[in-house]
């Protein structure tokens, strides 16, 4: 007989700039879980589309993009030194250059376009088959893992979370204004709940956090009691 709890898929959705990288990736580290951040595959091919001319004065040229997914290869490899993993498109580490403004300002409209949402999809499907995941995006509870065992949708003051990405970008050196930080959360929820594919929304099973007061560590206890609930030991 183990003692060992079964291995369970934890979806984490929810609105831009909620923490939920953050807050996936200390459960994953707490439970030995996999963490994967789909938005940083969609931010790679968005990347991808700026460099290769597939997006020009923030226009994005579809077509382009859908014939450029084809040479465009995503991995992770983990990195001990962030506790995570890095993304590579390619063999190329982009972890560092896909979180700008100008990425930032152009994956809503890549993320709508439903070659890449097939494509990034049916990977994650393929990273979650053997459980102990914890997937954090946009419809990750809703059509990536419908049958996830816990699904959370995360969210937050726009304030707030234009604050905390705001405080992430400067000390990273980024110049930017806190008006044009709240501007692209607020864009972006909006195209991202709006599109014809794929749109975010909470799942009916979803349980919600709004973490707009709360600390990680907070957020961390509320979340292990959740989990108890749903892993029985075996
Ligand atoms: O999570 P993050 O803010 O890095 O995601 C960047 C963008 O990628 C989102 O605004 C959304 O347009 C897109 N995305 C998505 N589906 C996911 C994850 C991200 O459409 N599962």
């Amino acid at each position: 007989m183990s003692t060992k709890p079964h291995k369970i898929i934890i979806a984490i959705d929810g609105y831009s700039s909620c923490g939920k990288s953050t807050f996936a990736k200390a459960i994953a580290a707490r439970l030995g879980y996999i963490f994967i951040d789909t938005g940083a595959m969609y931010r790679a091919v968005t990347l991808y589309a700026l460099e290769h001319g597939a997006i020009r004065s923030g226009i994005v040229d579809e077509e382009e993009v859908v014939r450029l997914l084809k040479e465009i290869q995503i991995t992770f490899r983990f990195n001990p030194e962030r506790g995570a993993s890095d993304i590579y498109v390619n063999g190329d580490r982009v972890e560092g250059k896909i979180r700008t403004i100008e990425v930032s300002n152009c994956v809503s409209a890549v993320s709508a376009i439903a070659e890449v949402r097939e494509m990034l999809v049916r990977m994650q499907q393929e990273m979650g088959r053997r459980k102990g995941v914890v997937m954090d995006g946009r419809d990750i509870g809703t059509v990536v893992f419908p049958d996830a065992e816990l699904k959370i949708f995360m969210t937050a003051d726009p304030k707030v979370r234009a604050q905390r990405r705001y405080d992430e970008l400067t000390a990273k050196g980024d110049k930017v204004s806190l008006e044009e930080i709240e501007q692209n959360v607020r864009d972006r929820d909006y195209q991202d709940m709006h599109r014809a594919i794929s749109p975010l929304r909470q799942a009916e099973d979803a349980i919600v956090l709004d973490n707009s007061q709360m600390t990680v560590e907070e957020q961390m206890t509320w979340v292990m009691e959740q989990i108890e609930q749903r892993t029985v030991t075996i």
